[in-house]
């Protein structure tokens, strides 16, 4: 279990290799606890924190004691096509579950703006020190960033970037 913030001690039997976090929301100021077991997210809020990291483990409890069901959809939500997943039993979550759904020729489009000006932050100087914390924390980012540059540089080549809009 790793955490660093000293104002409570978790006190649920998290596994190991688990990070968890916890603290209070902004508005509203409710109390939360999350853990990130390997490849799930698990929340759970409450009047204080210990009962949010109660209500999170019970979650995991039920996570890990299912006969999972996956599916795309999330009950009460839209579907999601990028290849996360929910249990239709105990409604558990996994990030990369499925392949993405994607729309054939969707890449071929000009940049927006915002992926244009994020094409310019990859293609950009960068901080070792900062990649290196952002692949320690989530595992597979300097690959994700190599593919996103490498696709947004062929759109750009062969689409160019939208024009600004200008509204009348
Ligand atoms: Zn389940």
């Amino acid at each position: 279990m790793l955490h660093s913030n000293p104002d409570y001690t978790p006190t649920c039997a998290w596994p190991e290799d688990c990070t968890v976090q916890w603290g209070h929301g902004i508005i509203p100021a409710v109390p939360f606890f999350e853990a990130f077991p390997t490849g799930t997210f698990i929340r759970g809020e409450g009047a204080t924190i210990a009962e949010a990291e109660q209500k999170a483990f019970e979650k995991y409890q039920r996570d890990r004691a299912c006969d999972h069901l996956w599916g795309r959809h999330r009950p009460n939500h839209s579907t999601y096509t990028n290849g996360a997943a929910f249990c239709r039993k105990c409604g558990g979550f996994r990030g990369s579950m499925f392949r993405e759904v994607v729309i054939l020729g969707h890449w071929r489009t000009p940049l927006s703006r915002w992926e244009s000006d994020w094409l310019a932050e990859l293609e950009g100087p960068r901080d070792p020190d900062f990649e290196v914390h952002m692949e320690r924390k989530y595992p597979g980012h300097a690959e994700s960033c190599r593919k996103s540059r490498r696709l947004l540089r062929i759109r750009k080549n062969l689409f160019g970037v939208e024009e600004a809009r200008i509204f009348p």
